[in-house]
C-alpha cells in the first residue's frame, strides 16, 4: 500500500508511511514475517524513542490516539498556501482513519465492514439528505404536513406517484421521510424501504447484532474521535492547540483565514482581496467562491507578520460597512487539526452507515453527559457553539446529526428533548447570527417538531408551546405605554432581524401542525398553559398601531405599519390552528373560551375610555351607549383577542358545546355591546376610508385596509369581525344594535331627525359632505347585508366546509373564467397550503383546455349562477362591479331579465338564529322606508342608486327568509317572521309615509330607475308568491295589496311590447357589433402574418405564382437550352416609407427588402467545428457537415434604397443622441448596422435589392440548335480556364512586355470565340449597383465576423453561400413538415428567396471579373481535375448544392467572354448534370451497404444501371468499395440520398430563372421524383447521365476515386457524411419534468470541483448542461467576461442559443452578448399552466405542441427575431445583463 501512495506524497514526511494501519491499530502487530523495521529511521514520537503504538494493547487509548494525531495531522493537512484535498484525504485515510477502522473491526475493514453490513437489518427509514436543487415530492393526499417529503427514488417506488403530489426543489438540508410512519397517513414505505411481510414492526435493540468486542472497541474509538472533533472545532485560540495535541517544535507558518458573512457582497470581497493579498481577479473570485461555499478559506500563507498584514488591510477596507469581514490569523497546525476534525465527523457519518448498531453507539456517545453535567454532552456542545462555527463545519455536523440521531428512533426522542431544552438559547443565537437559516442548527426544528409524537411529547414534558411563545416575546421587547408591541421604522436591518424572529412562529406552526387524536390530562394542561402564553402574545397585539384621523394637514411621515401586519400574517395560520386544537376537545374548548373572554375583558378594562354615556332613540326604541366617533378618536385595526373569541364562539356553536354544557360557559358574562364595539369601529373605519374621510392619513392606512380584506389575512381579521358582530347582534335587540351602528357610522343624526334628508339636500351644503354621507349609508347597508347573509362558515350557518369553499369559487368565477393558479391565489390556503378547491371544483366549473399559448381555464357552470350574491363579502369593489357586469351580460345573453336577486341562503345555526330578525326590526324597516322615500321623492343628490340597490337587496333577502320560514314551518308553530305584513303597513303618525310596498310599486314606474326595474318586479313577484303560500296555509292574515294584480296584467302587456322593441334594437346593435369585431379580427389576422414566420399560413399565397396562365403546364423546364420561356412580366412595388409605387427594372432606382443576415449552425452535423480564424478562413468549399452557414431572412417589406438610407441615418443619429443622454441599450445594435423594419419592427441588419431575373439581362438570343454536349463543353471550358490561367500568370509578372502576351495566347490556342480581354458593361443603375455591394458586404461581414471590406475576394463566395444555405434550410423545414416543395409559401419567404437568389446571381457584376473567374476555375477543378490546384477537397468533403450554386452563379463571369455561340443555359445544364453525377457517386460511396437484403435478379432499368455504375466504382477504387448487395437497394439509396439536392436545385433554378413550378410539385403527396427530374431537365433514370456521357465520365470517376482521402475513407480510416442527411432537431426532453430536475441536481459545476451548480441550464440544441449565471464558469470571449450560456452559444449556435433553465423551468433565448429573452417553457401542469420559477409545484409534463413550436422557431432562424419582438414589447428585458447568464 505504501508504494502505491508514494507518488502522492512528495511534500509529506515519508516516515509517516512506514507502518501500516493494522500495526498502528495493534491488530496484527509484527505479523508480517521478514519485515525488518529500519532501526536507523529517524526517531518519531515524543521521547525520541522509536515507538509503535498498539492501540489494542494500550492502557490509555486516548493518549495513544491523541499522540498519533498530534504527530501526524499537521504533517498531512495544511502544508502550504493551497489545499490538496485529494492528497490529504488519501493520506488521512491511510494513516489516521485506517487504523481506527482496523481497530473497530479487529480485522481488515475491507472484510469487517461488509460483515457488519450483512448482519445489519436495514433501516426502514430512507433518510437521504437532500442536495441543493434536488427534487423532492410531497403527497397532498397522504402527507401529514407539507414538510413530509420523499426523495425521487422513494417517490417513484411509492403509491404516491399516482396521487396528487407536489414537486419542489430542495434548498439543501432536510431528508427523505420515507419509512417514517408518522409522516404519512398512508403508504409510508416505498418498495425499497418497505417491510417484508414476515417482519414485525417492533423496536429491537440494534446492538444485539454486534459482538461484545466490537461494541466495546467502537465505543472507545467513537468516544475519542467525536470528542476530538468537538474539542478542536470549538477551539477558539488562534495559535495554540489543546495541550495534548501540542507539538514540541512549531514552525512559523500561519494562515490568514477569511470567513464568510451575509453582509458583504461578492464584488466587495473580490475587490478587497485583490488589494489585500495582491492576487489576480481570477484568484480573488476563486477565494470568494470558496468562502461563500465553505464559510472560510485561507487567503495567505506565511509567517505571522505576513498574514497579519493582510488581515489589517482586509479589515480596514471593509469596515466602512456595518461591520468588517471576519479574518483570523491562524497557526497552520490549528487549521490542520480543524480540517481533520471535519474529516473525522464525516468519517463517523460514513462508518455508522454500515450498521444500525454502530449508529446507536455513536448516538450514545454523543448524548452522554460529560463531566460538567447539564449541557455538557458532545451534541449539546456542538449545538451551543453552532453560531460560532463556520458554514462548512456546521453543515458537516448537521449532516452527521441527521444521519445518526434523527435516524435512530430511540435517540431521536432523546435528542428532541435536548433540542427543546436548549431551544431558547439556540434561537437567540440564530437571531443574532447572520447566516441563513439552513446553516443554523435551529433549522433542525422542522425535522423534530413536525413528528407528531415528538411534538406532543415535547409539549407535555418540556412545555414546548410556552417555551416557543415566551422566546418569541423576549425578542420583541419594545412596547408602548399600554404594553402593546411597538415597532420601529422598518429599516432593512429591522426587517432582517424581524425575519429571523419570525422563524419562531414557524416552529410554533410545526408543533401545532398535526392535531392530537387523543388528549392526556398532561397535554390538556400544557396546551392550555401554552394557550395562556399565546393570549399574552395576542394581548400585546390587541389595539397596536392605533391611528387617529388627520384633519387639516396631510400627515408628514407615513407611520410604520408593515411589521405589525407581517406579524399578523405570519400568525394567521397559528391562530387558526390553535382554534382547530381547541375544537378537538370539549374541555379544552370551554377553558380556552373562558380564558379568552377574561383577557378580552382585561383589554376592555377602560372600556368607556371616559366617554360620555348617551341615549339614542328611534321608532320608540331607545338604547344607552357611549359617545364615540371613529373619525375623532383613536382606532386600531389589530384586534386578535376579540377575533380569537369570535372563532371560539363559532366553535361552541359548531361542536354544540354551547347547547350541551351551557352551565359551564360564561355566557351570562358576555356583554353584547362590549363584544361588538371594537370590531364595529374597525368596520366603520373601513367605510370612512372608503368614503374618503381619511385621505390625509396617507397610503399606510390604505395599505392596512387592503390587507385587512386580503385573502392572506382576512380569515383571522375581517371575517372574524363580521362573526363577532353576528355574535353580538344575535344576543341583543336588533333595534338597539341598529341604533348603535347608526351612531358609530355617524349617521344617527340623519335618520333620527324627521325630514333630515330633505333639509340636508335643500341646504347647499358641501357637496363632499353629501357624497361622504351617501357612501357611509351605502357601506352601512352593505354591512347589514353581510351580517344577515354571511352564513357559510360551519357553525354560523348550517353548512359544511365544502359549501364554504364552493361558494368562494362560484363567486370568483362569476367575475370571469380563471386559470387554476389564479383561482388558488384568490382562495385562502390552510397551513397545508390546501384550498380544498380540487374536491369541489368539478361540481361548479367546467375546465377548458389551453391551446398553443395561454392557459387552461375554469368556467362557471351555468346552473351555479343562481347562487351568485352581488354583495358577497370577499369581493373587492372592483371585483364586485366586474362580477355585476358579467352576470348581467350573461342574463341578457340568455334572454332573461337582468335582476340579480339575493340567492336563497342556508339556515343559521341555533346560536345565531335570531340574526334574521334584524331584517324585520322596526329600525331596519324605518331605514328602508326612509331611503325608499328619498328615492320616490327624488331628492337631488342626497341619495344614490347604490343605496336603493342595497335596500332592494335587503328587502329581497327578507322575502327569501320569509319564504324559507313558511316552507319549513312546523304545523302549529307560530310564524314569527312576518316581513310581508310589516312592509304592507303605511308608516305611523306623524310621518304617515306610504308603506314600503306602495313605494316599491311607485318606483317600478320611475323612468330614471330603468336598471332596477327588473329587480323591483322580482320583489313584487316574490311578495305575491309568499302571499299565496300564506293564503293557502292561511295561518296568518296578510294585508291586501289591492289592485296590484289587476295593474300587473295591464302593465305586463305594456311591458311586453316595450321589451319586444328593445329586443329588436338589441339584436340590430349586436349584429353591427359582430360585424365590426369580425372586421377587426380579420385585420389582425392578416397582419399577424407579418410578425409570425410560419410556413403553415396557407392563406397568404404568393401572388406571383398564381397569375401565370401564360405558360402551359405540361412541360415546364427550369433550366438549360430547353428552359420554358417565361414572358417578361412587369413588377410594381410600393415603398413602405414614401408610399410611392415604382416598377422594378434594370435601370430604375433600387428597391430593397429589409433583411437579417446571421450565422447559423441549425443544419450543422458537427457542432465542434467553428471558424477559428476568420481572417484566414476560406469559405469557397462548404463541407457536407454544413457546420457553419450564413442564413438570410426577411420580413418582405419593400423600400426605396434612398428612403431606407435616410431612415437608417436618422435611426443612427437618434440612437447616438439617446445613448449620450441615457446610456441605455436598445433591442437592436445600431453600430452593427441593425435597425428595425419601419413597418413591422422586425430586426434587420441589411437590405437586399429587388431584381428581375438576372439571366435575361445578359442572355444573347442565340440559335440553340447547335449546342455542345457535355463532353465537348467540359473540354471547351477546360481550355478557356487554361487560357485564363496563363493570362493570369502573366498579369502577375509585370516585367514581360505585353506584346509577348498575345503571342503566348496564340501558343496555347485560345478556344474559338473566347475573348478574355472583353469586359461586359454592367446593365444596372448606379443605385442598384450600390445596393448589390451593400448587401454583399453585409453578408461577408456577418458571415465571417470580420470588418467590412467590399474588395475582399471572399465577398461573392459568401453571397452564393448564403443563398445556398438559406435554400437548404427552407427545404429541410418543408420536408420535415411534409409540405409540398412549391406549395403556398408565405410572401415574406417567397420574396426573400427570390431576391436572395437573384441578388446572388447578379453580384458578380459588381465584383472583380478575374476574382469571380478564379473562383469558378477552382470550383470547377474540384470535379474536373486541373494541375494548377493542389489543395482541393476530395468529393466526399464538398457539399454538392453549395458547389452547384457557386458554379452556376460564377459561370457568367466566364461565359460573358465566350462568343462561340454556347449559351448560359447550356452551361447551367451541363454544370447541373456534372454536379448531379458527382453527388450520385458521393452517395454510392458513402451509403452503407446493408446485407441480407438480397433480391432476385434486378429487373428495372434503373436497378441494372445503378448496379453497373456501382461495379465501375468498385473497380475504380481497387475493390475497396464493397460489392453491392442488390440493385434495388442501391437505387433506393440513390433516390433517397439525392432528393434533398434535387429539391434545393428546383427551388434555386425556379427563383433564378422564374419558370413557374409544375402543378404536381405544388401539392403535397407521394414522392414527386419524376416531376422533379422533368422540371430539372434530368432523365428519370439518373444513371443514364453516366451512360450518355460515358466517354468523359469514366475518366472523371476514376480521378475522383483515386483521391487519397476517398481511399482512406473506404479503408475505414476516416468518416464521411452520408445521405440523405437527417434534419437536426432539438434534444429529446423527458415527459416528466422532475427527471430533468433530478438530472440537474446531479450536475456539478465543471470548474469548482464537485460543487453544485446554482443555475444548471440545459442547451436544447446539443443537450449540454451548463453552470450558468455564476462567477465560477465565466469565460472570456472577445476580451469580455461572459457567463457559461453566452460562451456556449458561440461554439454551439454561432451566437444564438436556446436553453432551459432547469431550476426556473424557463426557456431562455440568447443572441450575441446583449440580446436575450425568456420564453414560456414547453412544460404544463394538469391545469394547462406553465410554472415559471416552479412556485406552485404541480407535476409538470411535456407539451409536445409547444415544444415543436420552439423547435420551429429555431429551425426557421427566428430566435433573434423573437428576442427582438420580446424586447420591444417589454423594455425591462433590454436592461438585463444577458451576457452573464
Ligand atoms: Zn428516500
Ligand atoms: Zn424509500
Ligand atoms: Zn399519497
Ligand atoms: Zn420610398
Ligand atoms: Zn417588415
Ligand atoms: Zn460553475
Ligand atoms: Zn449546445
Amino acid at each position: 500500500m505504501a508504494s502505491e501512495l508514494e507518488s502522492e506524497v512528495q511534500a509529506i514526511d515519508r516516515s509517516l508511511l512506514e507502518c501500516s494501519a493494522e500495526e498502528i491499530a495493534g491488530v496484527r502487530a509484527g505479523a508480517r514475517e521478514g519485515y525488518v523495521r529500519p532501526s536507523q529511521a529517524a526517531p518519531r514520537g515524543r521521547n525520541g524513542v522509536l515507538e509503535i503504538p498498539k492501540w489494542l494493547q494500550a492502557t490509555d487509548l486516548t493518549r495513544e490516539v491523541y499522540q498519533h494525531l498530534a504527530h501526524c495531522v499537521p504533517k498531512i493537512y495544511c502544508r502550504g498556501p493551497n489545499p490538496f484535498p485529494q492528497k490529504e484525504d488519501t493520506l488521512a485515510q491511510h494513516i489516521l482513519l485506517g487504523p481506527m477502522e482496523w481497530y473497530i473491526c479487529g480485522e481488515d475493514p475491507a472484510l469487517g465492514f461488509p460483515k457488519l453490513e450483512q448482519a445489519n437489518k436495514p433501516s426502514h427509514l430512507c433518510g437521504r439528505v437532500f442536495k441543493v436543487g434536488e427534487p423532492t415530492y410531497s403527497c397532498r393526499d397522504c402527507a401529514v404536513d407539507p414538510t413530509c417529503v420523499l426523495c425521487m427514488e422513494c417517490f417513484l417506488g411509492s403509491i404516491h406517484r399516482d396521487h396528487r403530489y407536489r414537486m419542489t426543489t430542495s434548498g439543501g438540508g432536510g431528508f427523505c421521510d420515507c419509512g417514517d410512519t408518522e409522516a404519512w397517513k398512508e403508504g409510508p414505505y416505498c418498495q425499497k424501504h418497505g417491510l417484508n411481510s414476515s417482519e414485525v414492526v417492533e423496536e429491537e435493540d440494534p446492538l444485539v447484532h454486534l459482538s461484545e468486542d466490537v461494541i466495546a472497541r467502537t465505543y472507545n474509538i467513537f468516544a475519542i474521535m467525536f470528542r476530538y472533533a468537538v474539542d478542536i472545532l470549538t477551539w477558539e485560540k488562534e495559535s495554540e492547540l489543546p495541550a495534548d495535541l501540542e507539538m514540541e517544535e512549531k514552525s512559523d507558518t500561519y494562515y490568514c483565514m477569511l470567513f464568510n458573512d451575509e453582509v458583504h457582497t461578492y464584488e466587495q470581497v473580490i475587490y478587497t482581496l485583490q488589494k489585500a493579498v495582491n492576487c489576480t481577479q481570477k484568484e480573488a473570485i476563486g477565494f470568494a467562491t470558496t468562502v461563500d461555499r465553505d464559510g472560510r478559506r485561507s487567503v495567505r500563507y506565511g509567517d505571522f507578520q505576513y498574514c497579519d498584514q493582510a488581515k489589517s488591510v482586509i479589515v480596514r477596507n471593509t469596515s466602512r460597512q456595518t461591520k468588517p469581514l471576519k479574518v483570523q490569523v491562524m497557526h497552520s497546525s490549528v487549521a490542520a487539526h480543524q480540517n481533520f476534525g471535519l474529516k473525522a465527523l464525516s468519517w463517523l457519518g460514513s462508518v455508522i452507515g454500515y450498521s444500525d448498531g454502530l449508529r446507536r453507539i455513536l448516538c450514545q456517545v454523543g448524548l452522554q453527559e460529560g463531566p460538567d453535567g447539564e449541557n455538557s454532552s458532545l451534541v449539546d456542545r456542538l449545538m451551543l457553539n453552532d453560531s460560532k462555527l463556520w458554514k462548512g463545519a456546521r453543515s458537516v455536523y448537521h449532516q452527521l446529526f441527521m444521519s445518526s440521531l434523527l435516524m435512530d428512533l430511540k435517540y431521536k426522542k432523546l435528542f428532541a428533548v435536548r433540542f427543546a431544552k436548549n431551544y431558547e438559547r439556540l434561537q437567540s443565537d440564530y437571531v443574532t447570527d447572520d447566516h441563513d437559516r439552513e446553516f443554523s442548527v435551529a433549522d433542525l426544528s422542522v425535522q423534530i417538531f413536525t413528528v407528531p409524537s415528538l411534538a406532543r411529547m415535547l409539549i407535555t414534558e418540556e412545555n414546548l408551546m410556552t417555551v416557543i411563545i415566551k422566546a418569541f416575546m423576549d425578542h420583541l421587547k419594545q412596547r408602548d405605554a399600554q404594553g402593546r408591541f411597538q415597532f420601529e421604522r422598518y429599516t432593512a436591518l429591522q426587517a432582517f432581524k424581524f425575519r429571523r424572529v419570525q422563524s419562531l412562529i414557524l416552529d410554533l406552526k410545526y408543533v401545532l401542525i398535526s392535531k392530537p387524536t387523543e388528549w392526556s390530562d398532561g397535554l390538556r394542561q400544557k396546551f392550555l398553559e401554552g394557550f395562556d402564553a399565546f393570549l399574552e402574545l395576542l394581548k400585546c397585539m390587541q389595539g397596536m398601531d392605533p391611528i387617529t384621523r388627520q384633519v387639516g394637514q396631510h400627515i408628514e411621515m407615513e407611520p410604520e405599519w408593515e411589521a405589525a401586519f407581517t406579524l399578523q400574517m405570519k400568525l394567521t395560520h397559528v391562530i387558526s390552528m390553535v382554534q382547530d386544537w381547541c375544537a378537538l376537545d370539549e374541555k379544552v374548548l370551554i377553558e380556552a373560551y373562558k380564558k379568552c373572554l377574561a383577557v378580552l375583558m382585561q383589554c376592555h378594562g377602560g372600556f368607556t375610555d371616559g366617554e360620555q354615556p348617551i341615549t339614542l332613540s328611534i321608532c320608540g326604541h331607545s338604547v344607552e351607549t357611549i359617545r364615540y366617533c371613529v373619525s375623532q378618536e383613536k382606532v386600531s385595526i389589530h384586534l386578535p383577542i376579540s377575533r380569537l373569541l369570535a372563532g371560539l364562539h363559532v366553535l361552541l356553536s359548531k361542536s354544540e358545546v354551547a347547547y350541551k354544557f351551557p352551565e359551564l360557559l360564561p355566557l351570562s358574562e358576555l356583554s353584547p355591546p362590549m363584544l361588538i364595539e371594537h370590531p364595529l369601529r374597525c368596520l366603520v373605519l373601513c367605510a370612512q376610508v372608503h368614503a374618503g374621510m381619511w385621505r390625509r392619513n396617507g397610503f399606510s392606512l390604505v395599505n392596512q385596509i387592503y390587507y385587512y380584506h386580503n385573502v392572506k389575512c382576512r380569515r383571522e381579521m375581517f371575517d372574524k369581525d363580521i362573526v363577532m358582530l353576528q355574535t353580538g347582534v344575535s344576543m341583543m335587540d336588533p333595534n338597539h344594535f341598529l341604533m348603535i351602528m347608526l351612531s358609530r357610522f355617524e349617521l344617527y343624526q340623519i335618520f333620527s331627525t324627521p325630514d333630515y334628508g330633505k333639509r340636508f339636500s335643500s341646504e347647499v351644503t358641501h357637496k363632499d359632505m353629501v357624497q361622504q354621507n351617501n357612501t357611509l349609508i351605502e357601506e352601512m347597508l352593505y354591512l347589514i347585508i353581510m351580517l344577515v347573509g354571511e352564513r357559510f362558515s360551519p357553525g354560523v350557518g348550517q353548512v359544511s366546509a365544502t359549501d364554504e369553499i364552493k361558494r368562494e369559487i362560484i363567486h370568483q368565477l362569476s367575475i370571469k373564467p380563471m386559470a387554476h393558479s389564479e383561482l388558488v391565489k384568490s382562495l385562502p390556503e390552510d397551513e397545508n397550503k390546501e384550498t380544498g378547491m380540487e374536491s369541489v371544483i368539478e361540481t361548479v366549473a367546467h375546465f377548458k383546455k389551453p391551446g398553443l399559448t395561454g392557459r387552461g381555464m375554469y368556467e362557471l357552470k351555468p346552473e351555479c349562477a343562481k347562487e351568485f350574491n352581488l354583495y358577497f363579502y370577499h369581493f373587492s369593489r372592483a371585483e364586485q362591479s366586474k362580477a355585476e357586469e358579467a352576470q348581467r351580460k350573461l342574463k341578457r345573453q340568455n334572454r332573461e331579465d337582468t335582476a340579480l336577486p339575493p340567492p336563497a341562503l342556508p339556515p343559521f345555526c341555533p346560536l345565531f338564529a335570531s340574526l334574521v330578525n334584524l331584517l324585520q326590526s322596526d329600525v331596519m324597516l324605518y331605514i328602508m322606508g326612509t331611503i325608499l322615500q328619498w328615492a320616490v321623492e327624488h331628492h337631488g343628490s342626497a341619495w344614490s342608486e347604490s343605496m336603493l340597490q342595497r335596500v332592494l337587496h335587503l328587502i329581497g333577502m327578507a322575502l327569501q327568509e320569509e319564504k324559507h320560514h313558511l316552507e319549513n314551518a312546523v304545523e302549529g308553530h307560530v310564524e314569527t317572521f312576518t316581513f310581508t305584513q310589516k312592509i304592507s303597513k303605511p308608516g305611523d303618525a306623524p310621518n304617515n309615509s306610504p308603506s314600503i310596498l306602495a313605494m316599491l310599486e311607485t318606483l317600478q314606474n320611475a323612468p330614471s330607475l330603468e336598471v332596477h326595474k327588473d329587480m323591483i318586479r322580482w320583489l313584487l313577484k316574490m311578495f305575491n308568491a309568499i302571499k299565496k303560500i300564506r293564503e293557502s296555509s292561511s295561518t296568518s292574515p296578510v294585508a291586501e295589496t289591492e289592485g296590484t294584480i289587476m295593474e300587473e296584467s295591464s302593465r305586463d302587456k305594456d311591458k311586453a311590447e316595450r321589451k319586444r322593441k328593445a329586443e329588436i334594437a338589441r339584436l340590430r346593435r349586436e349584429k353591427i357589433m359582430a360585424q365590426m369585431s369580425e372586421m377587426q379580427r380579420h385585420f389582425i389576422d392578416e397582419n399577424k402574418e407579418l410578425f409570425q414566420q410560419t410556413v403553415e399560413l396557407d392563406a397568404s399565397v404568393s401572388a406571383t405564382l398564381d397569375d401565370r396562365p401564360l405558360v402551359s403546364d405540361t412541360a415546364l423546364t427550369a433550366l438549360g437550352p430547353a428552359q420554358t420561356q417565361v414572358p417578361e412580366q412587369r413588377q410594381f412595388v410600393t415603398c413602405i416609407l414614401c408610399q410611392e409605387e415604382q416598377e422594378v427594372t434594370v435601370e430604375s432606382r433600387a428597391m430593397v427588402l429589409a433583411a437579417f443576415v446571421q450565422r447559423s449552425t441549425v443544419l450543422s452535423k458537427d457542432r465542434t467545428k467553428f471558424i477559428q480564424d476568420p481572417e484566414k478562413y476560406d469559405p469557397l468549399f462548404m463541407h457536407p457537415d454544413l457546420s457553419c452557414g450564413t442564413h438570410t431572412g426577411s420580413c418582405g417589406h419593400v423600400m426605396h434604397a434612398h428612403c431606407w438610407q435616410r431612415y437608417f441615418d436618422s435611426v443612427q443619429a437618434k440612437e447616438q443622441r439617446r445613448q449620450q443622454r441615457l446610456r441605455l441599450h436598445t433591442s437592436y445594435d445600431v453600430e452593427n448596422g441593425e435597425f428595425l423594419c419601419p413597418l413591422c419592427e422586425c430586426l434587420s441588419n441589411t437590405v437586399i435589392p429587388l431584381l428581375l431575373p438576372p439571366r435575361s439581362a445578359f442572355s444573347r438570343r442565340l440559335n440553340f440548335s447547335d449546342q455542345p454536349d457535355l463532353t465537348q463543353w467540359i473540354r471547351t471550358i477546360s481550355q478557356q480556364i487554361k487560357a485564363l490561367q496563363v493570362l493570369r500568370k502573366e498579369d502577375n509578372a509585370p516585367d514581360t512586355p505585353s506584346t509577348e502576351n498575345i503571342e503566348d495566347m496564340s501558343d496555347i490556342q485560345v478556344p474559338e470565340g473566347f475573348r478574355p480581354d472583353f469586359h461586359p458593361k454592367n446593365p444596372y443603375s448606379d443605385s442598384i449597383k450600390e445596393m448589390l455591394t451593400t448587401f454583399g458586404t453585409a453578408t461577408y461581414k456577418v458571415g465571417l465576423k470580420v470588418h467590412p471590406n467590399e474588395e475582399d475576394p471572399r465577398v461573392p463566395i459568401m453571397c452564393w453561400g448564403s443563398c445556398a444555405y438559406t435554400i437548404q434550410s427552407i427545404e429541410r423545414i418543408l420536408s420535415d413538415e411534409e409540405k409540398p416543395l412549391f406549395g403556398p409559401l408565405p410572401c415574406r419567404l417567397d420574396d426573400c428567396l427570390r431576391s436572395l437568389t437573384r441578388f446572388a446571381a447578379a453580384h458578380w457584376t459588381v465584383a472583380s471579373l478575374p476574382v469571380v473567374q478564379g473562383h469558378f476555375c477552382k470550383l470547377f477543378a474540384s470535379l474536373v481535375p486541373n494541375d494548377s490546384y493542389e489543395d482541393l477537397p476530395c468529393i466526399l468533403d464538398i457539399d454538392m448544392f453549395h458547389l452547384l450554386v457557386g458554379l452556376v452563379l460564377a459561370f457568367p463571369a466566364l461565359q460573358c467572354q465566350d462568343f462561340s455561340g454556347s449559351s448560359v443555359g447550356t452551361g447551367d445544364l451541363h454544370i447541373f448534370h456534372l454536379v448531379t453525377m458527382a453527388h450520385i457517386v458521393q452517395i454510392l460511396l458513402t451509403s452503407c451497404t446493408e446485407n441480407g437484403m438480397d433480391q432476385e435478379n434486378p429487373t428495372g432499368e434503373e436497378e441494372l444501371a445503378v448496379l453497373s455504375l456501382h461495379k465501375t466504382l468498385h473497380q475504380c477504387t481497387g475493390s475497396a468499395l464493397e460489392e453491392a448487395p442488390s440493385g434495388w437497394h442501391l437505387w433506393r439509396n440513390v433516390r433517397a440520398g439525392i432528393t434533398p439536392f434535387l429539391k434545393c436545385s428546383a427551388l434555386f433554378f425556379h427563383y433564378l430563372n422564374g419558370v413557374p413550378a409544375p402543378p404536381d410539385l405544388q401539392v403535397s403527396g407521394t414522392s414527386h421524383f419524376e416531376h422533379l427530374c422533368n422540371y430539372l431537365s434530368l432523365p428519370t433514370n439518373l444513371i443514364r447521365l453516366f451512360q450518355e456521357n460515358s466517354e468523359i465520365m469514366n475518366s472523371l470517376i476514376e480521378s475522383w476515386c483515386q483521391n487519397s482521402e476517398v481511399k482512406s475513407y473506404l479503408k475505414g480510416e476516416r468518416g464521411a457524411i452520408s445521405y440523405p442527411r437527417g434534419s437536426n432537431k432539438l434534444i429529446d426532453l423527458p415527459e416528466d419534468y422532475s427527471s430533468l430536475i433530478n438530472q440537474a441536481s446531479n450536475f456539478s459545476c465543471p470548474k469548482s470541483g464537485g460543487d453544485k451548480s446554482r443555475a444548471p441550464t440545459l442547451c436544447l440544441v446539443c443537450g449540454s448542461l451548463l453552470c450558468s449565471q455564476s462567477y465560477c464558469c465565466q469565460a472570456e470571449l472577445e476580451g469580455e467576461d461572459v457567463g457559461a450560456c453566452t460562451a456556449h452559444t458561440y461554439s454551439c449556435g454561432s451566437g444564438a442559443g436556446i436553453f432551459l433553465r432547469v431550476r426556473e423551468c424557463q426557456v431562455l433565448f440568447l443572441a450575441g452578448k446583449t440580446k436575450g429573452c425568456f420564453y414560456s417553457p414547453p412544460y404544463l401542469d394538469d391545469y394547462g399552466e406553465t410554472d415559471q420559477g416552479l412556485r406552485r409545484g404541480n407535476p409538470l409534463h411535456l407539451c409536445q405542441e409547444r415544444f415543436r413550436k420552439i423547435q420551429k422557431l429555431w429551425q426557421q432562424h427566428s430566435i433573434t427575431e423573437e428576442i427582438g419582438h420580446a424586447q420591444e414589447a417589454n423594455q425591462t428585458l433590454v436592461g438585463i445583463d444577458w451576457q452573464h447568464l
